[in-house]
């Protein structure tokens, strides 16, 4: 099976179902420093505005082996525009499958347009981003308008591993609510 009827038919399957948000709260990119020209310096400022997840698809960091193997990823590619290898606001942190897949894939002709028709990359720091892609009720990262089916295929965001990644946080924030549900009962028997 090719890879486009694959995704098509996923797309198909999935449109019907319930939705829920890829991420509870939308990043904010907080520093406002000086500007350092070394990418460690900078992804160290991006761990903290991200909480250790990628932009684009919320995989946390901790199932790839730490920050050491995630990408300080150009928004407005650096290979097209240069000037903003450097510039905070243009920075985002990635996994190595985002960053990787993103690539230098640019739709407009210039920093500003990002978006070009039904082609091109919202930021994931901007409400709008979460317009176009949310998740079905397994997890999985989905397309809802021609503009999110774009970032879908563009980014991969059909990889099993983001809805595997997704249901194993909420398996762990489960393990600590019953967890806790435990000690307190052993409290109340005390
Ligand atoms: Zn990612």
């Amino acid at each position: 099976m090719s890879t486009q009827v694959y995704i098509d038919e996923k797309l198909e399957k999935i449109t019907s179902k319930d939705f829920i948000e890829i991420r509870d709260v939308v990043p904010k990119r907080s520093y406002k420093g000086e500007k350092y020209k070394s990418n460690s310096k900078n992804k160290k400022l991006l761990i903290k505005d991200f909480q250790n997840r990628c932009a684009y698809c919320n995989d946390s960091d901790s199932y790839t082996g730490g920050y050491r193997n995630y990408h300080v990823e150009h928004f407005a590619p650096k290979e097209k525009f240069p000037d903003l290898e450097f510039v905070y606001d243009n920075l985002l942190y990635s996994c190595p499958y985002c960053n990787i897949s993103k690539s230098n894939k640019w739709a407009g002709e210039t920093a500003e347009e990002n978006i070009k028709g039904n082609e091109g990359f919202i930021d994931p720091c901007e409400e709008e981003y979460y317009k176009h892609l949310k998740r079905n009720s397994d997890g999985e990262i989905v397309g809802v308008t021609e503009l999110g089916k774009y970032m879908y295929k563009e980014l991969k965001l059909y990889l099993l591993r983001h809805k595997i990644l997704f249901n194993i946080d909420k398996a762990y924030t489960k393990a600590n609510e019953i967890d806790k549900k435990i000690k307190q009962l052993r409290l109340n028997k005390k």
